[in-house]
C-alpha cells in the first residue's frame, strides 16, 4: 500500500513539474543577426533589402515557436531564408576566396544535451544549415566538410546545386576591392527559446573575402562561432580567427552563467575586449528567460528580434 501511495506521490509531482515546465515556458524569442561591419556607402535599397531580409527571417523563425515548434526548427528556417537572399553572406549571397571559388560554412547547435552539426568548406549545399542539421540529427560525428559533407548531403536527400548557382558579379568585385572593407557583406545567424525553454543556435556564412582556399572560420565552430547550452545561446559575426582563439560565443555564456552577470553586460565585456586587440567582432545572445543581447563593435550590424511580449526590433546601424 504504502509502495503505491509513494508512486501516486511520485506521479503527481512529475506531472506537476511537466506542467510547470511548460507554464513557465511562456518566454519564446528569436534573435538575428546578418553580419557585423559598416554598411555604409550601400545603396539605400540594399538597406532596405537588408531590413526586409531580417524581417522575413524573423516571422518565419517567431512563427514556429508561437506554433509550439522548437527552436531547432525556427532556427533552420530562419536561416534558410537568410541563405537564399544573396543580400547576406551565406548561401546564394557566399563571398569569394582569394581563388574566386565560394566555400561555405555553418552550424547548429541545441541547449537540451549539447548536441551539435556542422559543415566546412561545402561548395555545393545549396543550404548548408540544412546539412548541419542534418549531421547533428542523423550522424555519430559534429563536423564535416568538403566533399565528406557533400556525400552526406547526398545520403541525406540535401538538396546540391552546380557551383553556378552561387555566381554573383558583384561579390566578384568585392574580391577585387577587398582593401576597401565600405561594403562588407554579412555573414547570418539565428537564436531561438522554445516553449520548452530550449535554445538553439546557429550560424552560416560564405566566410571571409579573399579568405585563403581551405580557411575554416568560426561559423562552422562549436564554441567560438556558435554556443548553446542551458540558459544560454549565441552566434557570432566577425573575424572569425578571433572568435576561435578567444572561444568567444561559449566564453560569453560562461561568463553569464558563472558570474551571475546579464546576457548584455558578459556580451559587452568579450566585445569591447575583442576591438581592444583589434578584432572586428558582433553578437547576438538570448539568456533563458527570452532576454537578448546584440552587441557589436563596428559601427553597425544588422539585427533583429522579437519576443512573446510583442517587443520587436529591426535595426542595423547603432
Ligand atoms: N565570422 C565569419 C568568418 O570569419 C565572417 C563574418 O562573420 O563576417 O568566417
Amino acid at each position: 500500500m504504502r509502495a503505491i501511495i509513494k508512486y501516486l506521490i511520485g506521479f503527481i509531482f512529475l506531472c506537476c513539474f511537466e506542467l510547470n515546465a511548460k507554464e513557465n515556458n511562456d518566454n519564446i524569442a528569436i534573435v538575428i543577426h546578418g553580419g557585423a561591419g559598416w554598411f555604409s556607402g550601400m545603396p539605400e535599397s540594399e538597406i532596405e533589402g537588408i531590413k526586409n531580409g531580417l524581417k522575413d527571417a524573423l516571422y518565419v523563425g517567431y512563427k514556429i515557436l508561437e506554433n509550439n515548434g522548437s527552436s531547432v526548427s525556427a532556427v533552420e528556417a530562419s536561416i534558410r531564408i537568410l541563405e537564399d537572399n544573396s543580400l547576406f553572406n551565406a548561401g546564394k549571397g557566399a563571398v569569394y576566396n582569394a581563388d574566386a571559388i565560394q566555400e561555405l560554412d555553418a552550424s547548429i547547435m541545441q541547449s537540451k544535451d549539447h548536441n551539435a552539426g556542422a559543415v566546412a568548406g561545402v561548395r555545393k549545399v545549396k543550404n548548408p544549415i540544412t546539412l548541419a542539421k542534418y549531421v547533428m540529427e542523423n550522424t555519430p560525428h559534429v563536423m564535416f566538410s568538403g566533399d565528406g559533407a557533400e556525400l552526406i548531403a547526398k545520403d541525406g536527400g540535401i538538396e546540391l546545386v552546380d557551383e553556378s548557382y552561387f555566381h554573383s558579379e558583384k561579390n566578384l568585385k568585392r574580391l577585387e576591392n577587398v582593401q576597401s572593407k565600405q561594403n562588407k557583406l554579412g555573414t547570418v545567424g539565428v537564436v531561438a527559446i522554445d516553449i520548452n525553454g530550449i535554445i538553439t543556435a546557429g550560424t552560416s556564412t560564405g566566410g571571409m573575402t579573399n579568405k585563403l582556399k581551405g580557411r575554416i572560420g568560426d561559423s562552422p565552430i562549436i564554441g567560438a562561432g556558435t554556443w548553446a547550452t542551458p540558459g544560454c545561446g549565441v552566434s557570432g559575426t566577425g573575424h572569425g580567427e578571433f572568435f576561435i582563439r578567444y572561444n568567444v560565443a561559449k566564453e560569453i555564456c560562461s561568463r553569464h552563467l558563472n558570474r551571475n552577470i546579464s546576457v548584455l553586460e558578459a556580451a559587452s565585456n568579450v566585445i569591447s575586449e575583442l576591438k581592444s586587440i583589434d578584432a572586428d567582432a558582433g553578437v547576438i545572445v538570448l539568456d533563458g528567460s527570452g532576454n537578448s543581447a546584440m552587441v557589436f563593435n563596428t559601427p553597425a550590424m544588422a539585427r533583429a528580434y522579437k519576443n512573446s511580449n510583442g517587443d520587436e526590433i529591426i535595426l542595423i546601424y547603432k
